[in-house]
């Protein structure tokens, strides 16, 4: 596995905030070009003194921006990426006579060419809103709008922001992962947790059940009231739109919550355990019992959504994500000694076993089934189980 991930994603800054960009693209590429010149001109003074070109003391950043003062208008983060750079650039080139690899001299950045610079994530001055698509950049006071669907909650190292010839603008964002991760090949059933995903509790397991905050039903009454404002409203009015607006934030508000407690959730899931078995979940019969509910029930529970960020989370720990198909019959099993009870309806919540005479939780009896089933899958896969 990678050790950092990039992602690139389209930005679409508005003018004001093109001009920032466009100013800070400008005092690197001038910084850059003014550093390369001043060592270029060190070099042919110098040449044949080895010793005093080795010596010699080159203009700082900072004497740079004395220079030249609407730098300091700038990141000075991109200012900083720009010297590492340059000097990178040298190191590889002096490396590459060295070993007599052809490594290129550094050369001037042109204006016509894509312009890009580089920033670092320091005190979490780089944000995304993965809700409202927005991203902050340091020394910029609004948000810059993007189109992507991902989203991760990795910490940000650092970003590259450039604008191709076309004058397409993108940020790519480097992302840390783990450190040298590789899947866990022995796991103790101890650390293997099992859930049944229950439509009254979103996860039962044997030992301890989530229960999601219904952040919907909640604010039912109030999303009640703002949809009816909405429709006494007149038909493209001002007041229609405001009424729109208001209902729309109160949506993206819910959503965020909602997210925020999916993220957490999994991330304790995935910190805690080494495996998790889920069952896979039956759409169809999800959706049957979805169809009785109140929309804002429905939309309380997003086990898609859950699944994959718990998958991605436990994944990049090098912990494993196992599913047990739908059609296991999980329910209906008697996790003692196995038994089929085929007359267990949806209804009973309760039930004894009529081979063993063990009473059983419907759904805890469940979670028992399923990760009985889970660790087989995944002895299957070559992971070794030791209790
Ligand atoms: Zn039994």
């Amino acid at each position: 596995m990678n050790t950092n991930k990039a992602i690139k994603i389209r930005i679409y800054p508005n003018v004001l905030e093109r001009e920032f960009l466009n100013k800070t693209f400008g005092c690197c590429r001038l910084l850059w070009n003014q550093m390369l010149a001043e060592r270029n001109e060190v070099y042919q003074q110098l040449k044949e003194n080895s010793e005093a070109l080795r010596a010699h003391k080159y203009k700082t950043e900072k004497e740079y921006k004395q220079d030249f003062k609407f730098m300091i208008e700038v990141d000075s983060k991109a200012l900083q990426s720009t010297t590492r750079h340059l000097l990178e650039a040298f190191q590889k080139f002096f490396k590459g006579l060295k070993q007599a690899r052809k490594v290129g001299y550094p050369n001037f950045k042109s204006k016509k060419h894509e312009q890009a610079y580089t920033t670092y994530n320091i005190n979490n001055n780089i944000k995304i809103d993965f809700t409202k698509k927005r991203i902050k950049l340091p020394k910029i006071k609004t948000w810059i709008k993007y189109k992507d669907d991902r989203d991760f909650v990795e910490p940000i190292r650092h970003v590259t922001v450039s604008k191709t010839k076309s004058g397409k603008y993108y940020i790519s964002i480097l992302i840390d992962e783990e450190l040298g991760i590789t899947p866990l090949e022995v796991i103790h059933c101890d650390v293997i947790a099992a859930f049944d995903m229950s439509a009254s509790e979103f996860l039962v397991g044997e030992g301890e059940s989530y229960s999601n905050p219904r952040f919907y039903r909640s604010s039912e009454p109030k999303l009640k009231k703002l949809h009816r404002q909405v429709s006494r409203k007149k038909k493209g009015s001002q007041n229609r739109w405001k009424a729109r607006l208001k209902l729309a934030r109160l949506y993206e508000k819910i959503a965020n919550q909602k997210r925020d407690w999916t993220h957490k959730t999994a991330l304790k899931l995935a910190n805690t355990y080494d495996a998790i078995i889920l069952e896979d979940l039956n759409v169809k019969g999800m959706q049957q019992f979805n169809s009785g509910l109140a929309k804002s029930v429905s939309l309380d529970f997003s086990w898609h959504q859950f699944k994959n960020i718990l998958k991605y989370k436990l994944e990049w720990r090098g912990k494993h994500y196992q599913e047990v198909d739908r059609f296991f019959p999980s329910s209906k099993l008697c996790s003692v000694c196995g038994y089929k009870n085929e007359n267990l309806t949806l209804a009973s919540r309760e039930w004894t076993c009529t081979e063993c005479d063990m009473h059983h939780h419907r759904d805890k009896n469940a979670s028992t089934n399923i990760k009985i089933e889970g660790i087989h899958l995944l002895e299957e896969k070559g992971i070794k189980v030791i209790s």
